[in-house]
């Protein structure tokens, strides 16, 4: 400990205690651009309360371990700020904690220890000498306490008066978005509402039925494929503009249906690839613990369903959409996507099935990128394995590009091994579950899953091949994908596609929000689930700002 806790005083914990509080109060006020008096009373009102809350107890060690939420709250908004730049944690974050593996977070921790260190420097000693004050039963004199309590009371009310002050009629709306730590604590309540909705799942979609039929039954062999891609933005796809040769393997074929307008209704995994493969609507987030996933919707039509992941199972709704599947396989270490291929070529050549469904969860381009390819992959470099910071930039872009050539390999084998069973009607569509951030145009965004959404992670890769026999039997359906390469979508599209792909239909499926239909229809808004699972037009989320509406433009996408 830098100074003996003996010499510090219960009047100089309490102040540290509130300054340590304080920290990214301060920091979030600096980053979050919100109305100058707005800022002002989000920082007075955490003053005053921290104040007070440290006040409560003649001890002032006690107050500090009852604030342990506060300081846990505190340390991870600390985190999140280093990695993202600005925001509060959202319940997106809280669920992320639940739903990432050890080796997941531990290639990310590893890698922000910055931030870490922080943390701990400040916080660590902080209960330590709390910890010493309460068994060396250290008081606050009667005085001081009295006197730190009404100055904090005193600074609380004159920061909610500032707020009303303000002229803003939203107020509740601030308390619960932007003032720390009421935001988070939100964030958390929401979180623990998700998680006992995933947890009672299995009974709340207990008796659903799609009532699906195969409404068209070639003679031949059918096989349709689903690769769910990983953080692949479009902006770093050779095929979609990028300027680097990323995808040197699938710009050679003349056989791809690209799908160049489609933004993703998440930028987090465990929200993502649930609406992926759920019929759901992004405004009907509550329906989705109500309704199966893709695997039901197969089998119910007489499909054999495989449901084959590079991650590893998290309990969360991916895997419990997955579970209808009949058969589910999980990829050991080292976790590489052509473990993927291999399976899926060795359920084709073993499972006699006349028809199959396969999805494949890649690992695709997840942090950390360079564990993610073969070294002969490692086409841009240095791609070394650094510290999460905007000055490695360059070195974390190419690590991610390379990611995105081995993922333009592994498609290529996917579409090479289907494409070499002759005579079997076979359709693969990609589709990334969200973008990534990579310190572009030198701003301080990184990695995904932050509450304010940007270019990078909400436009995502997605494309469709075909085999030549199911072009002959579904020619209309493959005119269809080429007239709408262009057309706005987000990923709710991808579900109504791969059905009517399938041939398939339900009561709960859309052909005009297939891809490969002619009537498709978008409509005229782009929906998002934003941090609170309340579907949000993009076009007036207030989390978009203007520079970013200009990179939204710039790449061609309308929101
Ligand atoms: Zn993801």
């Amino acid at each position: 400990m830098f100074l003996s806790a003996r010499r510090i005083t219960p009047k100089h914990l309490s102040y540290i205690f509130v300054a340590a509080l304080m920290l990214p109060v301060v920091i979030l006020a600096l980053s979050e651009h919100t109305p100058f008096w707005v800022s002002v009373a989000c920082v007075v009102m955490p003053l005053g309360g921290y104040t007070l809350f440290a006040s409560l107890a003649r001890r002032s060690g006690v107050m500090v371990w009852i604030g342990l939420p506060l300081i846990f709250f505190s340390a991870f908004q600390v985190v999140l700020l280093y990695l993202f730049g600005n925001s509060v944690i959202a319940a997106d974050m809280f669920l992320n904690i639940l739903t990432t593996n050890p080796t997941e977070a531990g290639e990310l921790l590893g890698n922000i220890y910055p931030a870490l260190v922080a943390v701990v420097v400040i916080y660590i000693p902080l209960l330590w000498v709390a910890f010493v004050h309460i068994r060396k039963r250290r008081l606050m004199r009667h005085r001081l306490r009295v006197k730190m309590a009404a100055a904090g009371a005193t600074t609380f009310l004159a920061g909610c008066l500032v707020l009303v002050l303000s002229g803003r009629y939203d107020v509740g709306r601030i308390v619960r978005d932007e003032l720390f730590p009421a935001n988070a604590t939100y964030n958390l309540g929401v979180a623990i509402s998700e998680a006992r909705k995933i947890k009672h799942f299995n009974e709340s979609s207990a008796n659903f039925r799609f009532r699906a039929s195969h409404t068209a039954t070639p003679k031949c062999r059918e096989i349709y494929v689903l690769v769910i891609g990983e953080a692949s933005r479009a902006a770093s796809w050779q095929l979609f503009g990028y300027e680097r040769a990323t995808n040197p393997l699938l710009s050679r074929r003349d056989d791809l249906y690209l799908f160049d307008n489609i933004t993703t209704q998440s930028n987090a995994t465990h929200k993502s690839v649930p609406l992926l493969l759920s019929s759901v609507h992004t405004s009907q987030h509550d329906e989705l613990y109500r309704r199966k996933g893709i695997p039901a919707l197969f089998n119910e039509a007489g499909f054999t369903t495989y449901f084959i992941s590079n991650q590893q199972p998290q309990g969360a709704m991916i895997d419990l959409l997955a579970c209808d599947a009949h058969h589910i396989i999980y990829m050991d270490s080292p976790h590489l996507d052509m473990q993927l291929v291999g399976a899926m070529r060795h359920a084709i050549k073993e499972d006699a099935s006349q028809k199959i469904l396969f999805i494949l969860h890649t690992y695709g381009s997840h942090y950390s990128y360079r564990h993610r390819y073969p070294r002969e992959f490692a086409r841009f470099v240095p791609d070394n394995e650094v510290s999460v910071r905007r000055r490695n930039a360059e070195m974390i872009r190419n690590a991610y590009d390379n990611s995105i050539l081995y993922t333009d390999f592994v498609l290529n084998e996917i579409i090479s091994s289907l494409d070499s069973l002759e005579g079997t009607s076979t359709a693969m569509i990609y589709c990334a579950d969200h973008g990534e951030d990579l310190f572009d145009e030198g701003k301080r965004r990184f990695l995904h899953s932050s509450p304010k959404v940007t270019y990078h992670q909400l436009h995502i890769a997605s494309l469709a091949w075909f085999s030549p026999t199911y072009r002959e039997l579904f020619s209309e359906k493959v005119e269809a994908a080429a007239l709408n390469k262009s057309v706005p979508a987000t990923t709710y599209a991808v579900f109504h596609t791969l059905a009517d792909m399938a041939s398939i239909t339900s009561p709960y499926i859309e052909p005009r929000s297939s891809l490969v239909n002619t009537y498709y229809d978008f409509g005229a808004v782009r929906y998002y689930l934003n941090g609170h699972n309340r579907a949000v037009k993009l076009n007036e989320e207030i989390g978009i700002d203007q520079e970013e509406r200009v990179t939204f433009a710039h790449y061609g996408i309308k929101l």
